[in-house]
């Protein structure tokens, strides 16, 4: 079920910090969409293909839909007719997977370069020296149907709220530096991090957009 009461303070404590809510549906029922889409909800994140797939289908087609998960290559074609964010890039073959069958059906996707700031071996993303070499050597802003619109990562599953606190300070230095650093002037506006247990450390280190399923329900 959703929480209603819990939904609208964290829309009102978003609002005050100007950062946008995906709220992710993963494992979560069309009803239960249908009540934040009811309340006004339209940005929605899920981290499985078919998953996706199935409540695209079924739901308002004016919701804008974030791919949150890892994405594997064969799959991306079935994603780009509709969503509007995919936040796990964590390759330059994948953007360019994204950029062909994006301009295959004509649309143009928001991307966001997943680094890996947590100290887990099971989390996806790219290493600093990984992105940093991408960011210097490819062209980002060659491609036509693909927007590179910034950063995501997420912090180590912990109690430990400095740990949690110096990863994301850490991935919003990197998102400075290439702000700072950025000769081909992509406009890098989007850094997506935060989720239902840290997504106030987040913010206070700078996420621009916080991806937060479980506590919106109960
Ligand atoms: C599940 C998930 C979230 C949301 O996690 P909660 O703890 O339920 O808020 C955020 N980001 C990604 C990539 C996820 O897979």
């Amino acid at each position: 079920m959703v929480n209603v009461a819990q939904y609208n303070a964290l829309k009102q404590q978003l609002s005050n910090d100007r950062v946008g809510l995906v709220a992710v549906t993963k494992l979560r029922s069309i009803a239960e969409i249908q009540v934040l889409y009811d309340l006004g909800h339209r940005v929605f994140g899920e981290n499985r293909v078919q998953e996706l797939l199935d409540k695209q289908q079924q739901l308002p087609q004016d919701i804008e839909w974030h791919f949150i998960g890892h994405l594997q290559r064969n799959k991306v074609k079935y994603i780009v007719p509709f969503v509007t964010v995919i936040h796990a890039i964590d390759s330059w073959e994948l953007l360019q997977i994204v950029e062909r069958e994006a301009t295959k059906c004509g649309r143009t996707i928001n991307c966001l370069l997943q680094v890996h700031i947590a100290q887990e071996s099971s989390k996806f993303g790219m290493t600093d020296d990984e992105l940093l070499r991408l960011w210097e050597q490819e062209d980002l802003s060659k491609f036509s149907a693909v927007r590179v619109a910034g950063l995501m990562g997420m912090a180590t599953f912990t109690d430990n709220l400095e740990q949690i606190r110096s990863e994301f300070q850490h991935l919003s230095r990197l998102f400075t530096y290439l702000q700072q650093h950025n000769p081909r002037q992509i406009p890098l506006s989007v850094l997506s991090m935060g989720m239902s247990s840290d997504y106030s450390i987040a913010i206070e280190a700078g996420s621009t957009l916080v991806r937060v399923g479980s506590l919106l329900f109960e």
